[in-house]
């Protein structure tokens, strides 16, 4: 089995991955979304982090998905929405045993990907760590978080797992990720969303919690009837926690949609309104923020799926 690092997608998450491996001499590949993106990657000559007001840059070899030679290790680095597509086209590539890591957030996405490549060990990545791109290339680590990963379907580590630490790369293996992954979901489909429809910083939730208290309660019926109990424990504190200690914030959703960017609304509160369909529940709270959120998402012209 090559040992060589394929990232797909270099944008924030996937360069602030690509440049620690590549940096602790990790094998470090780009795939970019097409010929005229690895023209301008190539122009660039590489890809610059930037931490603490510290810019190194790091000239990772590039390609696209119809590049020759097979694919191992992929570390899949582009929006929920983009997963599946780009697997697709990488699909003939991917090697009998490859392993797959997938940093998308929401659920949703990992199964649209793990149904198209049977042949391949996908493992769920839930991140903290904070990234945003400064221009095309130029990435800045702008929050230390950490990252655990895991695979619902088997619960032994990868033998790589260690490069991680070796690159400084703050992680653990769980069996619970799943688990971890319903836990931000429901933070974030208590929060974001509010955020949007009342065009607010995370604080100014503190004005609505009447409306926040409700969404709580309808998720954590939500995570037991999942098999997810364990996300709702204590969801309400953390929720109120989380609220007060970024209230100066603007949430991920508000800032994708201020910038006229696409969200990724269908994995996070589209996949909690489709999983109490699928269970026969009726969370008539979560459904009306939900349709509040897709009308305000077509109002701006943005994708509300
Ligand atoms: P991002 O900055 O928008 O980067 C996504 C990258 O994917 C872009 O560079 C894009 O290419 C590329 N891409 C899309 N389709 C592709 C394809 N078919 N082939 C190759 N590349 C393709 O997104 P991000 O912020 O890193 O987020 C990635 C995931 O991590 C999301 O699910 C996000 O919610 C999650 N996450 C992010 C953070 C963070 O701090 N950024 C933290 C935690 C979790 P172009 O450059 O050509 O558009």
């Amino acid at each position: 089995m090559s040992s060589t690092w394929h990232i797909l997608g270099a944008g924030s998450l996937g360069t602030l991955w690509a440049c620690r491996l590549a940096r602790a001499g990790k094998a470090v590949r780009l795939i970019l979304r097409d010929r005229q993106r690895l023209q301008a990657y190539e122009q660039a000559g590489g890809l610059t982090l930037v931490e603490q007001d510290h810019a190194n840059h790091y000239a990772i070899p590039a390609e696209t998905a119809d590049a020759n030679g097979p694919v191992h290790r992929l570390l899949v680095a582009c929006k929920a929405y983009d997963a599946a597509p780009a697997i697709a086209q990488l699909a003939p590539r991917l090697a009998a045993g490859a392993e797959i890591v997938l940093l998308q957030n929401g659920l949703g996405s990992q199964d649209e990907v793990a149904d198209q490549v049977p042949q391949a060990r996908c493992i769920f990545a839930s991140s903290t760590e904070g990234a945003f791109r400064e221009d095309d290339w130029r990435v800045r680590f702008a929050g230390h978080g950490f990252n655990w990963l895991g695979d619902p379907a088997n619960p032994a580590a990868p033998e790589w797992f260690d490069e991680l630490h070796d690159a400084g790369i703050p992680a653990q293996w769980t069996v619970d990720i799943l688990t971890r992954l319903w836990r931000k979901l429901a933070l974030n489909c208590a929060i974001n969303p509010l955020t949007v429809l009342h065009d607010c910083q995370n604080g100014g939730l503190l004005g609505h919690l009447g409306e926040v208290d409700g969404l709580i309660a309808e998720l954590g019926e939500l995570l037991g009837r999942c098999g997810q109990p364990q996300a709702a424990d204590d969801l309400g504190e953390e929720v109120h926690r989380v609220i007060l200690a970024t209230s100066a914030n603007y949430s991920s959703m508000y800032q994708d949609v201020r910038a006229g960017r696409r969200t990724e609304v269908h994995y996070l509160l589209g996949h909690a309104c489709r999983a109490a369909t699928r269970h026969g529940m009726e969370l008539p709270r979560l459904e009306h923020l939900h349709q509040r959120l897709v009308d305000n998402l077509r109002a701006r012209g943005l994708p509300s799926a």
